[in-house]
């Protein structure tokens, strides 16, 4: 059943919808909450009187950010729908199950993942979620080798390419990680005191020459299909249980890009805690490399279809440049969650002014550090040892 027209579903639309989809029995009870975040999709639970649920996201017509609201195309549902399904083809127990897809509601119906927690929640709480950076390790080396060139005939991989061509939701990308926070402009949101060091980065030519180099590798390379949006929030996780949600973002882009959003967002933890609860963090930095790096290696040495793939070096130069962005675009991606648009609630949520003033200045000088530096930081050990001599 595809449905004929738009309109924004209301919890009593969203019941008709899954007795349609005959998702539930007929005999049923069903009830509707909206949970979303409230700021570009609805995303409804539906329960059933014998506590069977599941989740109906659809996209709003439009992007709500503190009041303001511009138009935002629809297609992103479908876009999220398919990435979903993609990346369900190499990393099922990773994603969510979709049931039914919608593109004129912009609906996707999917598993509900309610047992576990939004890992940007739990981490904020002092959980450690043992098996967070292997399992993201393992998401990223598959879903990023499996859509590449690495893995893909030419015809099917540019296929691909042309079915995730996602350019308004890149636009926000292009705007709210690479650019504005680097410049005086209108959507950046940060504390007065933070004023003369948001200054100096809007006239550091060095910084602002990197974070040039790194956006035009966002906008130039189509190396392999990327979640876009890779941040502890897209993450849903428990002790045993790691889920990806939310790739509306995604789009054909550089290997760097997920690895470098995701480390950033275990970062604002690094700096957050407490000294005695910041190791488990910085393993599981590490283990996102290590695990991407080893998982990766194995795909490349048993699926390549790419005949200088036993060339004596390819394999290394490939992993030294996706780690080298990875580290850069992990750097704006501090600085953009500090002093730009979209903020994250580690640093937010610091009630005493002094400490989360401190807490953005460190995450600013590390981001800017880590843009600038990236050339010279060649391992995750000394990404790590970066950090800690600013932490
Ligand atoms: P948005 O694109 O608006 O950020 P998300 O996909 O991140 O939407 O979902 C917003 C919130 O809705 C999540 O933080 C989570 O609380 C809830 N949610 C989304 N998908 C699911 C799911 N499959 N199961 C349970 N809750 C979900
Ligand atoms: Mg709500
Ligand atoms: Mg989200
Ligand atoms: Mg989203």
């Amino acid at each position: 059943v595809q449905t004929k027209e738009y309109s924004p579903l209301t919890e009593q639309t969203a019941i008709e919808l899954a007795y349609q989809l005959e998702l539930f029995p007929k005999e049923a009870e069903l009830t509707a909450e909206e949970i979303g975040d409230g700021n570009l999709n609805y995303v409804f639970r539906i329960q059933a009187n014998n506590g069977k649920k599941i989740i109906v996201k659809q996209a709003l017509p439009y992007a709500k950010v503190v009041g303001e609201s511009w138009p935002l195309t629809l297609h992103r549902a479908t876009i999220e729908a398919n990435a979903l399904i993609k990346h369900g083809e190499f990393v099922p127990h990773l994603v969510p199950k979709v049931y039914h897809t919608d593109s004129v509601l912009a609906v996707t119906v999917m598993e509900d993942l309610s047992h576990l927690t939004i890992s940007r929640e739990g981490l904020i709480n002092g959980e450690s979620y043992p098996r967070l950076s292997e399992d993201i390790g393992q998401y990223l080396a598959h879903t990023l080798f499996h859509t590449s060139d690495y893995a893909l005939h030419p015809f099917e991989k540019k296929k691909l390419v042309h079915s995730f061509h996602n350019p308004e939701l890149c636009k926000i990308t292009e705007d709210l990680v690479f650019t504005d926070p680097f410049f005086n402009s209108d959507t950046n949101d940060f504390e007065d005191t933070l004023q003369p060091l948001v200054e100096a980065l809007w006239e550091d030519n060095e910084l602002k020459l990197e974070t040039a180099k790194l956006k035009k590798s966002f906008l130039t390379e189509t190396e392999a299909l990327v979640h876009g949006d890779l941040h502890t929030g897209s993450i849903f996780a428990s002790d045993t249980t790691t889920k990806v949600i939310d790739p509306e973002f995604a789009y054909y882009g550089p290997i760097g890009f997920d690895i470098g959003q995701f480390i950033a967002n275990l970062t604002f933890q690094a700096i957050v805690r407490e000294e005695g609860n910041k190791q488990v963090i910085y393993d599981h930095i590490q283990n996102t490399w290590t695990t991407f790096e080893s998982h990766f290696s194995d795909l490349w040495q048993t699926h390549s279809i790419d005949s200088y793939a036993n060339v004596e070096g390819y394999l290394k130069f490939v992993l030294e440049k996706s780690f080298q962005d990875a580290v850069g675009f992990a750097g704006c991606e501090l600085i953009r969650r500090t002093i730009g648009l979209a903020h994250v609630k580690d640093l937010d949520l610091i009630s005493n002014d002094e400490k989360r003033i401190e807490a953005k200045k460190k995450t600013i000088q590390t981001g800017r550090k880590w843009i600038i530096e990236r050339s010279s930081i060649q391992t995750i050990d000394q990404l790590i040892n970066v950090l800690i001599e600013s932490n």
